[in-house]
Parts: C-alpha cells; structure tokens; sequence
C-alpha cells in the first residue's frame, strides 16, 4: 500500500509573482522592456557560474553576488529570489523586476514505496506534472547510493507497447532547468546528495538532445555529480547516438533493446521501424569506440513474447557480433493497467540470464524497485494526469478526485 507522505500545492499565480513586480528604486541599468518580456528565458537554474557572475556584472554588482547566487541555487536550493538573503534587497528586487525567476517547481506528489524508493510528482510552470524517482540502494559496505531517475520530456511520443508514459501521449519538451530541477527535489526530499542519474524516466532523452546536454553540464559542473554517475538512455532515434558520442561525454549509453531481433522488435518498439537494428548496433560500437564508455542494453522481459531461452542465445550472438564492452540489465516487466503484457515467471528471468551468463554475456537483472508505489515509468503521472494539460486551477484535487495526505 502506497504511502503518501509530501503533498503541496502552489498557486500559479504565486509562480508568475515576479511578472507583475514593479521596477524598484534603483539607479542600476536594468535590460529593456522588451527583453524583460521574455520570462521564459530568464531563469536562474541552469545557468553555470561565469554565466552567474555575469548577470550580476550585468546588474551592476560586483562579480561575486554571481558566485554567492551559484551557491544559493545549487548548494542551498533556495527557491525563490525574495529568499536570497545574502543579497542586497535591491539586487533581488531589479532580478525580479526584469523578469528572472529561480526555475524551481512545486512537488505535487510524493509516493514512497515500502523499499525506500520515492516517486515524485513534480508540477510544472504550465501545469503539466513530470515524474521523477529517487532509489536509494546500500551497498555492501553499507553506504548509500542515491539515484535520480530524471523525466526528459512530459510524456512521450513513440509509444513503446509496454510503457505507460508511451500510453499517457505526449505534451512537450522539458528545458534543462526542468530536468535539473528534479535532482535537487530528490536531494531535498531524502536530504543527502544525489550520487547517480539515470536520464530514463519520462520521454525520450534523444529527441529533447540540447536541453538533455544543457542539463547534464549543469549537473556535472554546478550540482557535481561525476559524468560517470551517469547514464543516458535511448530507445533509439536514427542520427542521434553518432552525434551524442561527438560530444564525448564520460557517461555511460543505455541502449533499451528489449528484443535480439527487429520482427520481434518492431512488435514491441514502433519506432524501430525506422532504425534497423544492424544500424543501432553500428552506431553503439562507434559510441563505445568514441568514448570507451561501455553501452549498457536495456531488455524488459516481456513472458511470451521475448523471454525465451532462444531469445537470449540470439541476443548474445547479436551481441557478440558488435563487439566488447556490452552489458545487458534485464528488467522483469512491471504490470500496467491497460497492457495486455505479462511479467515474466522467476524460472523464466533466470533461465534467460544463465543463457546469455554462459555465453560470456555480463548480465544484471534489475531489482523490481517500488512495485507499490506506481513503480513502471509514466504509471504515477498517468493517475493524476489523463490528459497531458491539466486544466489552469489549482484545485487539482476536487476536480480529480484525489485522495491526498500531508
Ligand atoms: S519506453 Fe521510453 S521511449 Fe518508449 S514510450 Fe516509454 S518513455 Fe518513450
């Protein structure tokens, strides 16, 4: 049984707060009129420290409010730009009168499972709610790894047949600041450091590609987390992998495969109608090649589609084909209302695992993590949000019907 522990809500028109504040009394050069009215743009989250130092440069501070604003964002998390004690009123209030908002959005929901793992809600400038998911996992010497699970789109267009975020439809790319912003929810909510993201929550990160790069630099640079900490997953977009390995970036590829060959994959994958599976396979080596990092090919096991002991003797020749530095994370399908698919018996995972093990495969089989709490991707979001907008009120709960607790 689910537990609901952190709910709230926040007006909107608390959000747009900044928009209608008056220019205060200062002699400092504030940007025009009709730069102020692109709000969208100026948000504070997401920006490095240079960039920082410069805004404040360009507000007539010194260069060091900069640094004292990456510190208030990134280490103190503070949300609001009224809440920026450590500077000058003035300073704060010419911020808010240009148009810049710190970026930060409301936890609507929080569902914690009974292992620990936390879904998050998190309500969005424009209504829209985006999951994100905090695991934590003690390790053999007992320390405690906390991993984001970061959404890069709200909701998703190519519909996998077994995904919930596919089946909710999609709505729009997140920024950079939007997928930042889940991290530090995370760290708020367990109140230590995120050590591992996992861009494998809502959407595909590949076709939201610049605001994913945006985002990763910010983590890496401004929250700190090691490039090798984390992973971006794909599905697969063609023309996609090639240039995300141009960057060369020290992070880890998660190929989501779920099938060794294209008939059964295309079943699963509509979207790989257009990417032959040799292409992927291809562009994966070359990712490898580029960056040395290895690729990590992700594999829901679906029982009866693809989850026999044949399945896995042709995905470990596949696999062999391409060359060194695969892995495989076999996942056992988490059951969604509204498919038609089944999760796998435990003779079934583990027959599939030992064939590809003795094939010389490296092989993980993921921990079902949070089977209470909505656990398959888009399943919580897919409650409270049928259709992608949710209507422009905060009484989301009356007209929903939601039964919450704080
Ligand atoms: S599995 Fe990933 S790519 Fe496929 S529909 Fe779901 S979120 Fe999109």
């Amino acid at each position: 049984m689910a537990l609901l522990q952190h709910v709230s809500f926040v007006p909107l028109a608390r959000a747009m707060r900044s928009r209608s504040l008056t220019l205060a009394s200062s002699t400092v050069a504030v940007p025009s009129l009709e730069k102020a009215s692109q709000v969208d743009s100026r948000v504070l989250l997401g920006m490095s420290e240079k960039e920082l130092q410069q805004l404040a440069l360009d507000f007539g501070q010194q260069s060091y409010r900069g640094k004292q604003l990456h510190h208030l964002l990134y280490k103190r998390k503070v949300k609001e730009i009224q809440d920026f004690s450590h500077l000058p009123l003035a300073f704060r209030n010419d911020l808010q009168a240009a148009g810049w908002r710190v970026g930060r959005s409301a936890v609507y929901k929080a569902v914690t499972a009974s292992d620990g793992t936390v879904k998050l809600l998190i309500k969005l400038e424009d209504n829209r709610l985006v999951e994100t998911v905090g695991i934590p996992v003690e390790d053999d010497k007992g320390a405690v790894r906390l991993t984001a699970c970061v959404s890069s789109q709200v909701g998703c267009p190519l519909r996998c047949s077994f995904c919930a975020t596919g089946m909710g439809g999609f709505s729009r790319n997140l920024k950079s600041y939007e997928i930042v912003e889940q991290v530090l929810a995370i760290e708020e909510l367990f109140k230590k450091r995120v050590t591992n993201v996992v861009f494998m929550g809502m959407g595909e990160p590949m076709l939201n590609m610049k605001e994913v790069l945006g985002a990763h630099r910010c983590l890496n640079k401004d929250v700190q987390i090691g490039q090798r900490m984390m992973t971006i997953s794909t599905v697969g977009v063609p023309n996609t992998i090639k240039k995300l390995a141009s960057h060369k970036l020290q992070s880890t590829l998660a190929l989501s495969l779920h099938a060794p060959n294209q008939k059964v994959r295309e079943q699963i994958v509509p979207s790989a109608k257009s990417y032959p599976l040799d292409a992927i396979m291809k562009d994966c080596r070359d990712y490898f090649l580029e960056t040395s990092r290895r690729v990590s090919f992700e594999y829901t096991l679906l029982a009866g589609v693809n989850d026999a002991v044949e399945h896995a003797i042709e995905l470990a020749d596949l696999i062999q084909e391409w060359g060194p530095g695969y892995h495989v994370n076999l996942i056992p399908f988490n059951p969604i209302e509204g498919s038609e698919y089944r999760r796998p018996y435990k003779k079934a995972v583990l027959a599939f695992s030992a064939a590809l093990e003795s094939r010389k495969i490296t092989v993980s089989v993921r921990q079902t993590r949070g089977l209470d709490a909505s656990a398959a991707c888009g399943q919580l979001r897919n409650e409270f949000q049928k259709s992608p907008l949710l209507p422009d009120s905060d009484d989301v709960q009356s007209q929903l019907g939601i039964a919450v607790a704080c």
